[in-house]
C-alpha cells in the first residue's frame, strides 16, 4: 500500500465517536499568523481570551493561543512574549524569517498542544464571535472542518472578482474533490482532521485546498469579513498570483492536460488546413505563395509552444522544491506560558 495508507491505522481514522464525545475533555488551539501586526495583537488577544472565556463556560473547553510571529520586523514578538496567559495558554513561537503564510500556519500546526485547531488572522478580520461560532458547528453539529466562506465580493474590483473565479475553476477541473470557492483561512479542525493535515508530506502547502481534500465532515459558513485592524493587506497582485500558481500546481494537473488538448487541436488544425491546400491544388491547378499563413502560423505555435514549456517548467519546480525536502520553516525562538493548569492537553 502507499506509504500514507499504511501510517495512519484505522482506527486512528474512523473512530469518530472518540474524537467527539469527550470534547468536554479536550481543548482548543488557536494558530494566529503574524507579520507585523504589532498594533492590534493586544486588542485581539484580549479578544481571544474573552472567547477562551466563553468556551470554556459552555463547553468545558480549555484554550490556548498559538502566536506565531513569521518574521515580523517590527515589535510583534516582543508584544507577544508579555501577553497575559491569564484565561488561556500562551505559545509564542517565532520564525527564524518570514517563510510566508502558509509556513506559519504549518508551523502553528505543528505546536499545537490541544486536538481541534483553529485558524485565525491576526489582523482583525476574523472576529472572534465567529470563531465561536465554528466551535458550536464542531462540538454540537460534530463537523470536522468548519470553513468560512466570504458572503459576497462586492467591494472587490471587477478585474479580481474574475481572476478568483477563473481560478477555481482551472484548479476543479475534473477534480474529485473541488475545492470550495470563496473559502478563506479562517477555519477549525476537529482532532482528527488536524491529524490528517498534519499527515499530508507535502512542503508546498496551500491550506485551503488541503482541508478541503482531507475530507470528513465539511461545513461551510458565510460571513463578512472585518475591515483591517490597521496597515494594509500583504496579499498583492503579484503574491496572489503566486499563491494562485502555488494552488493550481500542487492540486491540478489540468494545465499539462490542457496543453495536450491544444496540441492536439492545433494538429488536427493543420492536418485540415493541409487537405484543403492540397484540394485547392489539384482542382485549380495553381499554387499560392501563401507568406502571411506562413509567418501566422509559425507564431501561434511559436507562442503556444512557449506557453506550454512554462507550464512544464512550473511543475518541474515544483518537483524540484518537494525533491530537496527542505523543512517548511526554522524556529528560532519558542515559549509557553499555561493558564489551563487544570486541563493537562493530550
Ligand atoms: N501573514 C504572515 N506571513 C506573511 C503574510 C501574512 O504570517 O508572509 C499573516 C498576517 O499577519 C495576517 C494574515 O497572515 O495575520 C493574513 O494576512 P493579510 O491580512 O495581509 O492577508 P489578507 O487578509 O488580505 O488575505
Ligand atoms: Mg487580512
Amino acid at each position: 500500500a502507499p506509504e500514507g495508507l499504511t501510517r495512519m491505522s484505522v482506527s486512528d481514522v474512523s473512530v469518530s465517536i472518540r474524537d467527539r464525545l469527550p470534547a468536554a475533555a479536550r481543548g482548543l488551539s488557536i494558530v494566529v499568523p503574524l507579520l507585523n501586526e504589532a498594533p492590534g495583537l493586544t486588542l485581539l488577544h484580549e479578544r481571544l481570551s474573552t472567547l477562551a472565556d466563553r468556551l470554556k463556560e459552555r463547553y468545558g473547553i480549555a484554550c490556548e493561543a498559538i502566536y506565531v510571529d513569521d518574521g515580523s520586523t517590527d515589535e510583534t514578538l516582543t508584544v507577544a512574549r508579555d501577553l497575559p496567559a491569564a484565561k488561556l495558554d500562551v505559545q509564542v513561537v517565532s520564525l527564524s524569517r518570514n517563510f510566508g503564510k502558509e509556513a506559519a500556519l504549518m508551523a502553528g500546526l505543528d505546536h499545537a498542544r490541544f486536538g481541534a485547531v483553529l485558524f485565525m488572522d491576526g489582523d482583525g478580520q476574523h472576529s472572534p464571535d465567529l470563531a465561536e461560532e465554528l466551535v458550536r458547528h464542531w462540538i454540537e453539529g460534530g463537523y470536522d472542518v468548519v470553513y468560512t466562506a466570504k458572503a459576497h465580493r462586492q467591494n472587490e474590483s471587477m478585474l479580481r472578482r474574475l481572476a478568483v473565479h477563473n481560478f477555481y475553476s482551472l484548479v476543479n477541473w475534473g477534480a474529485r474533490q473541488k475545492i470550495p470557492e470563496d473559502a478563506g483561512d479562517f477555519r477549525l479542525l476537529s482532532p482528527r482532521a488536524a491529524k490528517a493535515l498534519r499527515m499530508m508530506p507535502e512542503r508546498n502547502r496551500f491550506f485551503k485546498g488541503l482541508t478541503s481534500w482531507i475530507g470528513f465532515r465539511q461545513k461551510r459558513i458565510d460571513y463578512e469579513p472585518e475591515p483591517r485592524a490597521h496597515g494594509t493587506t500583504t496579499f498583492n497582485a503579484r503574491r496572489l498570483l503566486g499563491l494562485s500558481i502555488e494552488g493550481i500546481t500542487s492540486f491540478s494537473v489540468a494545465p499539462l492536460r490542457m496543453a495536450s488538448m491544444l496540441g492536439m487541436l492545433i494538429a488536427l488544425l493543420a492536418l485540415l488546413f493541409g487537405l484543403s491546400i492540397l484540394w485547392e491544388t489539384f482542382t485549380t491547378g495553381k499554387s499560392v505563395p501563401g507568406y502571411p499563413s506562413v509567418i501566422v502560423g509559425m507564431m501561434t505555435l511559436g507562442g503556444v509552444q512557449l506557453i506550454v514549456i512554462g507550464v512544464l517548467g512550473e511543475y518541474i519546480g515544483k518537483i524540484l522544491s518537494e525533491l530537496k525536502a527542505r523543512p517548511i520553516y526554522f524556529v528560532a525562538e519558542q515559549t509557553l506560558r499555561t493558564a489551563n493548569e487544570a486541563t493537562a492537553p493530550d
